[in-house]
């Protein structure tokens, strides 16, 4: 059953901030993760503190200088259509399509997209894992099939978010206003990994909110993907997955690569190996094999979930043979 809690609707950013700061406050934005979390008691609120009066963080328009910025409640139906990113931003437009299902995504944010928490059975099950504050993590010895393979330490959790991956291989930045102010930095900064912080995903302070993400112009013919690998072709999320961002030279070399796993490890998991593989080089069949091969270096796989070195492998190949 759903606990009783005070709902608070702001009108203004300070106002938001402030009341987020307070203790037993959760941030609501669209509250498809929320609401779930809330009812199954992987954590409690004494008062939600709902975006959805702030119009300022509504909608999507150009920078200046020819990129964009993403509201953070904009949602994930709203990105994932919007003319300007399927032709600038392929990658972003594409990982927002395969958000969970159509409805999920007109009341899903960019930003609860974002800010959403792990899906781990234990972590949303009845146990205190390490994310709750206890001293195990129940997938190092339990069902670990949905786990991550890089990046685990005292919690294996995956990263949920589809459009988090395509975002960070578009180098975007995230801007975020607490009750101290404002900072922007790059997204990729924005995830923590469990030795750093177990009981978090993110850099978010209390009270301090995502207010929008900001993506650079995109350079001269840049090319970008996202694909995610998953049980069932309806809705769900990824077992592993993959985004891209890669300009050629005249001569097909590659001149810059941005690569970013998902679905195997507690954050977006930036593959630089695979970015130095393609580096200078054809996407030929020889380099994407050497591609693939660098993409599971450093891969500590669990009893179950060995099958994502494959799978990354794969994903690796096919989508940058796509970028030719
Ligand atoms: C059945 C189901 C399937 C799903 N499948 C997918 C999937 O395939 N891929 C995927 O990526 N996601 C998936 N999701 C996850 C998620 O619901 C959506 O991605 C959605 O975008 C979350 O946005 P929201 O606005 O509803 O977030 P909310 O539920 O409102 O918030 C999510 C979390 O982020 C915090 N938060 C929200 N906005 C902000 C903000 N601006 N600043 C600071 N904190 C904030 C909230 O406090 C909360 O902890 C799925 C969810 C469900 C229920």
């Amino acid at each position: 059953m759903l606990q009783s809690f005070a709902y608070v609707k702001p009108r203004s950013l300070t106002e938001a901030a402030k009341l987020a700061a307070e203790p037993g406050s959760r941030v609501h934005a669209g509250g498809s993760d929320l609401l779930g979390c809330l009812r199954d008691h992987v954590f409690n609120a004494q008062r939600l503190v709902s975006l959805t009066g702030l119009d300022e963080l509504r909608g999507i328009s150009a920078t200046s200088d020819g990129g964009l910025r993403l509201g953070a409640l904009a949602t994930v139906a709203e990105v994932a259509a919007h003319a300007v990113v399927k032709e600038r931003f392929a990658a972003l437009a594409q990982g927002a399509a395969v958000v969970a299902s159509p409805q999920l995504r007109n009341q899903g944010t960019i930003g609860g997209n974002l800010c959403q928490r792990p899906r781990c059975w234990y972590y949303r099950g009845d146990y205190a894992c390490t994310r709750k504050g206890g001293d195990t993590c129940y997938a190092i010895d339990g069902e670990n099939q949905y786990h991550a393979i890089f990046g685990g330490s005292s919690c294996w959790i995956v990263h949920p978010s589809d459009t988090a991956p395509a975002l960070i291989a578009l180098e975007a930045k995230v801007r975020l206003t607490g009750p101290k102010g404002y900072r922007t930095l790059p997204l990729e900064k924005f995830f923590v990994l469990p030795e750093d912080d177990v009981t978090k995903e993110n850099v978010l302070e209390p009270g301090e909110l995502l207010t929008e993400v900001i993506l650079p112009p995109p350079a001269n013919g840049l090319r970008s993907g996202y694909k995610k690998v998953r049980a069932r072709g309806s809705w769900d999320f990824a077992m592993a997955g993959m985004a891209y961002a890669i300009t050629l030279e005249p001569d097909k070399k590659v001149a810059a690569a941005r690569v970013v796993l998902s679905g195997v490890a507690p954050i977006p998991w930036r593959s630089l190996n695979v970015e130095q593989a393609v580096l200078g080089q054809r996407l030929d069949a020889r380099t994407l094999a050497k591609a693939a091969d660098a993409a599971v270096v450093g891969a500590r796989p669990l009893a179950q979930n060995g099958y994502k070195i494959e799978m990354v492998k794969g994903l690796v190949a096919e989508m940058l043979g796509r970028a030719v």
